[in-house]
């Protein structure tokens, strides 16, 4: 028997409770993992509430991400005793997931533990992190330097942009942090925002050519938000686009693409091919300060979890909630 998050549709929406599962439960795959470590992402909060149905049966248990040992394996690459990590793959959406003791996958969605990170570490980056990791590896690969100018970062207090801010102040960007919550300065600075603006600013509809502030951008809001981001980057700049906290819209014109050559690329992070995957988590082993890392963490048990999802959607969490599945 294992601890679960169960997802079940109810009359009225989902409903969710902490039950225990029968391992004889468990979905096909090849891999079997206790888990250690999971975390509530922004999507969990989605998933657990049901704001936006991304549950394809039911019933499910959410959780997109989980680090933990591999307990039996019948796939070539995995034995029992193996330290891994799990991101995306429709898991929680489409497959049980990780708010739960034990879950079966398939091993190729698995990728190694790297040395540098405990299961709690790697869950306090979780799939929040990882996406930050490839916002950051987007804007590198489009050769935007330290040395063009600053970057914005928005929802800066939340688990991308706090992961984004450490990283890019580690590679040594000038980071402008966009934040609702003022008094949360403190806390973006010591990640190493150089500078924090009110995202009231980039809220409401704009001007679709605005002055240039911004060599490029790590937008975790989408619809205004991100309209206004793209009207402020400078010409031959980049935005990397990955979350909807603000909305699902996106009521932009095309001229800041054809007039200013920006360039705005989508971040998916759950279908991310393997060799991008391992690539990200190598680069947070090398890139992530530890310390920083360290001040995102607030750890939670199974049980507090369905009660912190909406707050998540609320904006309310700061950094990276982290499950310990021992509580
Ligand atoms: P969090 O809830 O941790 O952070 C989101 C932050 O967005 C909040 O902390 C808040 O920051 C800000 N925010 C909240 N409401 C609004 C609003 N109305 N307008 C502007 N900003 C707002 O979530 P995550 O960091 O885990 O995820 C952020 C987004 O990225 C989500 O939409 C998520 O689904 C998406 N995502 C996408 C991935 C992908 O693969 N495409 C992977 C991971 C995340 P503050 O208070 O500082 O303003």
């Amino acid at each position: 028997m294992f601890k679960a998050i169960l997802i079940d549709k109810g009359e009225t929406g989902h409903v969710a409770t902490l039950t225990e599962l029968d391992d004889a439960r468990l979905p096909e795959g090849d891999v079997i993992v206790r888990i250690e470590y999971s975390t509530v992402n922004y999507k969990d909060g989605l998933l657990i509430t049901g704001r936006i149905p991304l549950i394809r049966k039911f019933p499910m248990v959410p959780g997109i991400d989980f680090a933990g040992t591999v307990e039996q394996s019948d796939h070539p690459d995995w034995a029992p005793g193996d330290r891994v990590v799990l991101n995306g793959w429709g898991v929680g959406e489409g497959h049980w997931g990780g708010l739960a003791q034990r879950a079966r996958v398939r091993g190729e969605w698995l990728v190694r533990l790297p040395e540098a990170f405990t299961p709690r570490q790697a869950m306090a980056i979780g799939t929040a992190g990882y996406a930050a990791m490839l916002c950051v590896m987007t804007l590198e690969r489009h050769g935007i330097g330290p040395e063009d100018g600053d970057i914005l970062v928005t929802g800066a207090s939340g688990g991308v942009g706090s992961v984004a801010i450490a990283l890019l102040s580690r590679l040594g960007y000038r980071v402008v942090a966009a934040t609702g919550r003022p008094a949360e300065a403190d806390y973006l600075k010591a990640l190493g925002a150089a500078e924090i603006i009110d995202r009231a600013a980039l809220a409401n509809p704009g001007e679709p050519m605005q002055a240039e502030r911004w060599a490029g951008a790590i937008d975790t809001a989408g619809s205004h938000t991100l309209v206004n981001v793209c009207a402020a980057v400078r010409y031959g700049g980049a935005v990397a686009a990955t979350g909807l906290a603000q909305g699902l819209d996106f009521p932009a014109t095309v001229l800041p693409f054809v007039l200013r050559n920006l360039a705005l690329y989508g971040v998916d992070s759950v279908m991310a091919p393997q060799k991008l995957r391992q690539r990200a988590w190598e680069r947070l082993a090398q890139d992530l300060d530890a310390a920083k890392l360290e001040s995102m963490i607030r750890e939670v048990g199974l049980s507090e979890v369905i009660g912190l999802a909406p707050e998540i959607l609320a904006g309310r969490v700061r950094g990276r909630l982290v499950v310990d599945m021992r509580k």
